[in-house]
């Protein structure tokens, strides 16, 4: 794992206040393993709470809206986002594109949106259980992600990608490592043909029901440098594993 590997925990909408030492908790755990980036995107009303009290994990928005201000009742921007302490963003997450029925041209403006507004924008994209089926994933993944990248100048340091299959999302159901080398050498390849060198230093991680017990053979995966993870995110235990195992792979 050439990059900084960089652990992200979805909580979706889970958490309240009551929840806030188990975030705690977890600050203290990636505040042992440096060498790892954690980050969580709590639900938008645990975010400012979340902002002041960890100090050594990133704390990010679930999702922005891609204008900056407007009448979008219920929606959140990237600038407030920032003046709420954000320092990343979610953008294209399966349930955003299955569920509100959001596409790829949405993703990508919320993509830029994101990091025009300083954010480091999280872009995720995976393919359904059909198109695995149909030996259509690779093919269905690169299209995806070629027509969510966002297009601004000198930026693409602050994007990350997620590749989360979405049939392996919330199931217990994980790709084998070989589907996963393959799709992350193929975004690889996909980042380098739009953006160049720069290309090579996107962190592409992997997320679809990592638990500790599969994290350490899904991170040894090619061009896999990080994990993004729903429910074994929601408490320290579980989620301990999973930095411990990315920990592992730098001192390997
Ligand atoms: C996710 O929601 O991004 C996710 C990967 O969920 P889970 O780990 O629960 O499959």
């Amino acid at each position: 794992m050439a990059l900084r590997p960089y652990i992200v925990g979805n909580w979706k909408m889970n958490g309240t206040r009551a929840t806030l030492p188990e975030a705690r908790a977890i600050d203290r755990i990636a505040g042992r393993f440096p060498s790892v980036e954690v980050g969580i995107t709590p639900p938008f009303t645990l975010l400012s709470a979340m902002v002041n009290d960890l100090s050594h994990v990133s704390v990010g928005g679930q999702n922005c809206h891609a204008e900056a201000a407007g009448a979008f009742t219920g929606e959140i921007s990237a600038p407030m986002l920032v003046d709420a302490g954000a320092q990343f963003v979610l953008v294209g997450h399966s349930e955003r594109r299955w569920k509100f029925g959001e596409g790829d041209s949405l993703a990508r403006a919320k993509a830029e949106a994101g990091l025009a507004a300083g954010l480091g924008v999280i872009l995720c994209v995976g393919e359904r259980e059909e198109m695995r089926l149909a030996g259509r994933a690779v093919e269905t993944v690169t299209a995806q992600l070629k027509a969510s990248l966002p297009r601004v100048d000198g930026m693409v340091g602050h994007l990350s990608i997620g590749y989360e299959p979405v049939w392996a999302i919330g199931t217990g159901r994980v790709p084998t490592l070989a589907d996963v080398s393959a799709m992350h050498r193929a975004i690889r390849t996909a980042l380098i043909e739009v953006y160049g060198p720069a290309g090579a230093r996107i962190r592409i991680l992997y997320g679809g029901s990592v638990t500790s017990a599969n994290a350490a053979e899904l991170l040894g995966g090619d061009e896999v440098d990080g994990a993004l993870v729903g429910g074994a995110s929601l408490t320290a235990e579980a989620f301990a594993g999973i930095i411990m195992a990315a920990a592992a792979r730098v001192e390997a």
